[in-house]
């Protein structure tokens, strides 16, 4: 069999572009260098506990509009995932006593954050308004790959004014738009805040159409949990992709990316074994591509460009934890932010993020018993050069420098733990195949807003990349968006 595409890697992304591909009838191999599909989006066991490993707040999984990316990545091969709604994105815990929660109802968070700073009604009014309008240009488009013209121009004359609207937002970032509004010092660290807490940089450095899609989504599609862990969405990925006649292996380690006069021809494993295809998509970061499956010494300028705008962001602490249902007071929502100090907001330990989806279900965790997943910023170069003992002592000392701040929030944590495991940057780096265990690209300084992001072509021939470090960045939704964009671009490319 002549395999048309060869994906390194089952990312969401990499989930994403091999069903598009598959179900355009392309033969397709899914290479995995772990057990499971989902790489961040995976999930482990223990105990009677079933933990995500990263991501717990969906987005795409909603019903209408064109931005339900997760939603349409399964039903093109034939499969669908029961979604729970959450009623409220994110309870917010900040420094001065600013305790909010953003509604599911686009007013009722309105209302929330008026209530915090009444003096800027119509300053919040019209800055959440403003993300409202990248929205409806964005849900108002089938999301394709930007660097096909035809579909450019299509769009184009379907939808003139709606892209228009996105050509104005692509260079700009939030806190700029932020700032034409607002002029409270405080709620300006709140909407740095509303971005720092999953693009990982504060709103000057976050480009507006991600916290368009983002501030405006969570009251369109809304935050849903996948029944069953979020494991399941890449598992039910899988599925579709062998019903349409793709294949996947597992403990597959994809070790060099085969090249032929500059092109790329296939991929070898770590045992040796090689595969050819017509295409090469690769999954694995950008800085993994690069400089560990081909020759860091000719790297190609554009990439060489790109490190120098983009940065490794850190990794995480995260602590999975089984806890008795008494912990928990009532009325407890499923994902929490907690910040004592606004200084400390993008620091290693600062931000703590904390996700309970046995609030949603219930199904995950033994009876009587919730999960908490709480995870906090830190850097590789803080887990190296320590002997075992050291590490172990060390990942003891944080898990609980975080509990003691939960216990503000969870009161009787400590005593109602049945159950704690501690990752660090060196976990995230060994099981996601990331390197420095990375959440993904950040920019070094302040860029315009999503103009130097790459899209999925690279400057090798036949090589594409797909996911976090490719055009529109993190977040399931985002890589899905990357894996249509990659699979279309692969499809006219291939004549399917
Ligand atoms: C702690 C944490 C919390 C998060 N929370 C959220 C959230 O709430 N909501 C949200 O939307 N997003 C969240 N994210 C981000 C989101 O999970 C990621 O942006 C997204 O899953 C990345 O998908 P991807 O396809 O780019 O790659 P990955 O998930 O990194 O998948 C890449 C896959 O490729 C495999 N691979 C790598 N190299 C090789 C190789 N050489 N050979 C074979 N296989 C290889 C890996 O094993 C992995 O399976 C979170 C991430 C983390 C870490």
């Amino acid at each position: 069999m002549t395999i048309d595409a060869i994906v390194i890697g089952s990312g969401i992304g990499g989930l994403v572009t091999a069903t598009q591909l598959a179900a355009k009838g392309a033969k397709v191999l899914v290479l995995e260098r772990y057990l499971i599909p989902g790489g961040s989006a995976g999930y482990f066991e223990r105990q009677g506990y079933r933990f995500d490993v990263g991501a717990s707040m969906i987005f795409g999984l909603g019903q209408n509009g064109t931005t339900n990316l997760l939603t349409r990545a399964l039903s093109a091969v034939k499969v669908s995932q029961e979604a729970i709604a959450d009623p409220v994105q994110i309870h917010y815990h900040l420094p001065q006593g600013l305790d909010l929660k953003v509604d599911r109802v686009y007013e009722k968070f309105l209302q929330n954050l008026i209530a915090h700073f009444p003096h800027e009604d119509q300053g919040i009014r019209r800055f959440y308004d403003e993300c409202q309008k990248v929205f409806k240009c964005l849900n108002s488009m089938d999301l394709l790959s930007l660097e096909e013209p035809r579909y450019l121009l299509r769009v184009f004359f379907q939808h003139p004014l709606a892209c228009l609207g996105l050509a104005k937002y692509l260079p700009q970032n939030a806190g700029d738009v932020a700032r034409r509004y607002i002029k409270d010092p405080q709620l300006l660290r709140f909407i740095d805040m509303e971005c720092y807490c999953w693009s990982v940089v504060p709103s000057d450095m976050t480009p507006m159409i991600n916290a368009g899609m983002v501030f405006s989504d969570r009251h369109y599609g809304g935050v849903n949990y996948p029944k069953g862990g979020v494991g399941q969405i890449a598992q039910k990925l899988v599925e579709g992709l062998e019903k349409a006649g793709g294949k996947i292996e597992y403990q597959a380690r994809v070790t060099k990316i085969v090249t032929e006069q500059g092109k790329a021809v296939g991929v070898q494993l770590a045992n040796g074994k090689v595969y050819r295809g017509k295409r090469i998509v690769s999954n694995a970061t950008r800085w993994d591509t690069f400089e560990q499956l081909l020759p860091a010494e000719e790297m190609p300028h554009n990439e060489k460009k790109w490190q120098q705008n983009y940065q490794k962001s850190p990794s995480f602490l995260s602590l999975h934890i089984g806890v008795k249902e008494s912990v928990l007071p009532a009325g407890t929502e499923c994902h929490h932010i907690l910040l004592e100090d606004w200084e400390k907001m993008t620091a290693a330990e600062g931000t703590v993020f904390v996700s309970i989806p046995t609030l949603l279900d219930s199904d995950l965790a033994p009876n009587g018993y919730h999960i908490i997943h709480a995870f906090t910023p830190h850097w590789i170069d803080d887990w190296k050069k320590l002997s075992p003992s050291e590490y172990e002592a060390k990942k003891e000392d944080a898990a609980w420098r975080i509990i003691d701040r939960l216990e503000k929030i969870f009161p009787g944590l400590d005593t109602g733990l049945d159950y704690l495991e501690v990752g660090t940057p060196r976990t995230h780096r060994r099981f996601l195949g990331r390197q420095d265990g990375t959440y993904g690209p950040i920019p070094r300084r302040k860029l315009r807003g999503l103009l130097n992001m790459p899209f999925n072509r690279t400057a090798i021939p036949g090589l594409y990349c797909v996911g976090d470090s490719t055009f529109p960045g993190q977040g399931l939704n985002a890589v899905a968006f990357s894996g249509f964009a990659c699979a279309h671009r692969i499809a006219v490319d291939l004549g399917l």
